[in-house]
C-alpha cells in the first residue's frame, strides 16, 4: 500500500463507492476491492450496488495502514511481543537459520532470524526475505 493517500481528500461526513474511492486517489478500483476483501475496510452494508463505504472508515483504514507500515523493521530490527516494539537483538544471540520452505519461482530457501530481545530477552523471531530490500 502506497503511503500517499492523502487523508485529507476523505470527507468523513459522506460514504464512498469503490470507485469514488479509485478516483479520489488515483489507483485502480481493484485496488478498493482488495482492501474490503482481504484489508478489513468494512463496508456500510453488504450486498449493495454499488458498494459503500463511510468516509470516516475509510479515513480510519488508510491511517491505521500508514502506521503499519511504519513498524517495518530496518535489517538489524526485530519486533519484541513483549516489549510491543522494534528492538534489536542481544549481541551474540541471532542466528540464521533454514525454515525449510522455499520461496517464489526460483525456489529460493526460505530464512529464518532468531535472537533474544536485548532489553527482556523474549525470543524473537523474523523471516529473512531472499531479495531483501531496503
Ligand atoms: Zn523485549
Amino acid at each position: 500500500m502506497s503511503l500517499n493517500y492523502n487523508t485529507n481528500l476523505i470527507k468523513v461526513k459522506r460514504s464512498y463507492s469503490p470507485k469514488e474511492i479509485a478516483k479520489l486517489f488515483g489507483i485502480n478500483k481493484k485496488t478498493c476491492f482488495l482492501w474490503i476483501k482481504d484489508k478489513g475496510l468494512k463496508v456500510i452494508k453488504e450486498n449493495t450496488n454499488p458498494l459503500l463505504i463511510s468516509g470516516q472508515e475509510l479515513k480510519d483504514f488508510i491511517i491505521q495502514n500508514k502506521k503499519n507500515r511504519k513498524t517495518k523493521l530496518k535489517e538489524n530490527e526485530y519486533f519484541c511481543l513483549k516489549c510491543q516494539k522494534s528492538v534489536i537483538a542481544k549481541i551474540g544471540s541471532e542466528q540464521i537459520i533454514k525454515t525449510g520452505k522455499t520461496i517464489g519461482e526460483y525456489k529460493l530457501p526460505q530464512m529464518n532470524k532468531i535472537g533474544l530481545c536485548m532489553i527482556c530477552e523474549t525470543k524473537l523471531n523474523k523471516f529473512l526475505g531472499v531479495c531483501q530490500k531496503d
